[in-house]
């Protein structure tokens, strides 16, 4: 009865500070409210906060997101919306995301960063996903407020919401760099010469349901109008974006669906509007699982006319990850090895500006050693037995610095464009402010060709014959 009262007492307030709150447990979610839901609401004792726009806000720990999927009410995540208030001294990690970082939980680590590392670190803010988040980058480099005449390399994660390990490897990278560079003098070689742009986490939207409301979401949180959500980021690029329904789909229940055109979404856009601005050397696009390397194309089984290039610097990180913890990342054309995609990030960042990309698919190898779950525990060794590949590619840039692997063709393209670069306002700123996973066995190229035809390779052939696994990635 209490909480009626509260209820009917928060009517007509705008806003609640929430410094009362103990926000760590907690998230604020709105649902509609209509009168079956408030009645519902009512009987499950929670913890009513306001009533905005028709909506009602709840304070909500983990029992309570149970309790709402029992009842079947839909929400939508809130508690960004009320980050200032909650500024707070608290821990980094915890939650029912254990140590893998939610959407709030990656902000503040890269705030923190920026703050203990001003002199090579800086955050900024490329935009907003679609729900209104902020994606953001972390620039490392000596001079990082000025835009040098130095290699630049791009590493990104998450374009898929469940594939969380794939947001930590890409911080990680960024936490190594800038606690190594003063006592590391290979790190401050690598830090001086070149700028590293580091995006953890490009679908804030769909990793927070992921964490939230359904584990194997995927997708972005695109509200297709048909009843179903979600364009597949991996799927959206224009680089012969929709070319068939085989590598992508037009249907917006897919868990491929490549949305309604080329960059329609705007965490796409971002990265569309990224590379136009910067003069990216080489890429690594995170995800998981798998335990491969893939170059382009993924299109087609026809190779690139870079293919020796792309393929002896597969080997070459391999070989590095390999001697870490022993474990195998094979490698291989993405098209010939795994299943066609088409609209995917390394096709469009090869296609448009020729330079080495890869999509690295971090463990485990297959579903039978957890699939998209890693453990925690599994954060930092993972992390480690990839850093010297990043590391390498990294150098590899900028030994490669002015020449590119096509150089006749990117010189006047990239140097002209770049005659006119200025670090733009946008960039200047501060930092501050389900139901899916059926019918992909069709999609599974690697199954199907396995036997005969994968030209996966790895230092130890027969080592992936337990591939049981058909999940997309
Ligand atoms: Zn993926």
């Amino acid at each position: 009865m209490k909480k009626a009262i509260l209820f009917v007492t928060t009517f007509c307030l705008v806003f609640i500070p929430l410094e009362a709150q103990d926000y760590w447990n907690t998230e604020i979610i709105s649902v509609a409210k209509d009168q079956e839901t408030v009645k519902k609401l009512m009987e499950m004792d929670l913890d009513l906060l306001m009533e905005r726009n028709n909506r009602v806000y709840i304070i909500v720990g983990f029992n309570d997101f149970l309790k709402l999927q029992k009842e079947n009410i839909p929400y939508i995540l809130e508690t960004f919306n009320f980050y200032p208030y909650k500024q707070k001294e608290i821990s980094l990690q915890g939650g029912i995301n254990g140590r893998y970082h939610s959407y709030a939980e990656l902000e503040r680590e890269l705030l923190a960063l920026q703050d203990s590392y001003s002199h090579i670190a800086r955050v900024i803010d490329l935009g907003d996903s679609l729900e209104g988040r902020n994606i953001y980058a972390l620039k490392i480099s000596d001079n990082v407020y000025q835009d040098e005449q130095e290699a630049e390399l791009f590493f990104v994660g998450c374009h898929h919401a469940r594939e969380w390990i794939s947001v930590e490897v890409p911080i990680l990278l960024g936490k190594y760099l800038v606690e190594n560079y003063e006592t590391n003098s290979q790190v401050k070689d690598l830090v001086d010469q070149c700028e590293i742009w580091i995006v953890p986490l490009l679908n804030p939207d769909g990793l927070e349901y992921s964490i939230h409301f359904y584990r194997y979401w995927r997708k972005n949180r695109r509200d297709n109008g048909d009843g179903s959500f979600g364009v597949d980021l991996n799927r959206n690029y224009s680089f012969n974006w929709g070319l068939d329904n085989e590598g992508s789909s037009p249907f917006p229940s897919s868990i491929v669906y490549r949305g309604t055109s080329p960059f329609s979404e705007p965490e796409t856009q971002i990265i569309r509007d990224l590379f136009a601005e910067r003069n990216f050397q080489a890429v690594i696009s995170y995800h998981n699982y798998s335990q491969v390397i893939l170059y382009p194309w993924g299109y087609t089984n026809q190779p690139t006319a870079e293919d020796q290039l792309l393929d002896q610097i597969a080997a070459d990180m391999s070989g590095l990850m390999q001697s870490v913890n022993g474990n195998i990342y094979e490698y291989g054309q993405a098209g010939a090895d795994l299943y066609l995609t088409n609209g995917g990030m390394i096709d469009w960042t090869f296609g448009t500006y020729n330079i080495p990309s890869y999509t690295l698919e971090l463990p485990p190898i297959d579903e039978e050693h957890g699939g998209f779950f890693n453990a925690e525990e599994d954060i930092q060794p993972i992390f480690n037995e990839n850093l010297p590949a990043m590391l390498y590619l990294i150098d590899w840039s900028v030994q490669n610095f002015g020449s590119g692997i096509n150089p006749s063709t990117r010189r006047e393209r990239r140097y002209g464009l770049r005659a006119n670069l200025k670090d733009k306002t946008q960039y200047g700123r501060e930092a501050r402010d389900g139901r899916e996973d059926k019918a992909t066995t069709q999609n599974s190229k690697l199954k199907a060709n396995e036997p005969k035809t994968s030209s996966i390779k790895s230092k130890t052939a027969g080592s992936r014959s337990k591939k049981t696994d058909i999940r997309i990635k």
